[in-house]
């Protein structure tokens, strides 16, 4: 489905991505991980056309798309949710996630879409007159996925989106990152809770210096020493 090849890009003067490939088969659950700074953030940014890719090519079914404008990856199914939520804290709930829905065929069937949403996250109906600002972090998690979830997407990339949730919220929100896959959405997970990520995921990549090292089954990797040793700390 989607097909990274030997991409390229930084910011400036500096290369941060070199030659990364990367694979995500329609249905698949596949995630990058690597330490801070790794590049795991520029590589979905590229992906999605808010960062140049210099070289390398990226198709999603079969046509390029490296460097379209990110509202025309969004149009062909690829949605991002990006790290910290970034929910307009002043709108309600509701208000948020029919933002959501912004693409041109999502829009028709906004309410129909909400509804659909709203079924596989029960706990965002309870707070949808709520202002988004005022949720717990954990919430507005939820809510941000929900909102990535109301552009029909195809492919759901996610940034982090544990990052600076307690252990219980953490399981659930990878329980809803398993929903969402279920569903029938693929999934491409950055994350840095390396453990919880290769169990969820049926393959991944080790990101280290803007540059694939590693890659293999969720399970593969689990028992790779290097991962072991680099990433679970054991
Ligand atoms: P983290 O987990 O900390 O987000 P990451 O693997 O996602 O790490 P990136 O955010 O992709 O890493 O950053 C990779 C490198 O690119 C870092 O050295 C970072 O300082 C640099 N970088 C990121 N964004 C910019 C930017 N807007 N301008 C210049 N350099 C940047």
């Amino acid at each position: 489905m989607l097909k990274l090849r030997n991409v390229s890009a930084g910011y400036g003067k500096s290369e941060v991505l070199r030659d990364v490939s990367l694979d995500v088969g329609e249905g698949e659950i596949v995630t990058v991980i690597g330490a801070n700074g790794a590049g795991k953030t520029t590589t979905l940014k590229t992906l999605c056309g808010i960062v140049r890719a210099r070289d390398g090519s990226i198709e999603f079914d079969g046509e390029p798309i490296a460097n379209l404008a990110p509202h025309a990856i969004v149009a062909r199914g690829i949605t991002m949710i990006p790290e910290g939520r970034q929910l307009f804290p002043f709108l309600t709930v509701e208000e948020n996630l029919l933002m959501g829905a912004f693409k041109h065929s999502a829009r028709a069937q906004r309410r129909e879409r909400l509804e659909d949403v709203l079924t596989l996250f029960p706990r965002v109906r309870e707070r949808l007159a709520q202002r988004a600002g005022s949720l717990s972090g954990g919430e507005q998690q939820m809510v941000a996925i929900a909102r990535g979830m109301m552009s029909a997407p195809r492919l759901l990339i996610f940034d982090e989106p544990s990052l600076g949730l307690s252990p219980l919220l953490v399981e659930q929100m990878f329980d809803v990152v398993r929903r969402v896959a279920q569903s029938g959405v693929t999934v491409l997970l950055v994350e840095q809770n390396v453990f919880h990520t290769l169990k969820l995921a049926d393959r991944g990549y080790v990101l280290e210096n803007g540059t694939v090292t590693l890659s293999g089954t969720g399970a593969e990797l689990l028992d790779s020493p290097h991962v072991r040793r680099a990433y679970l700390g054991h």
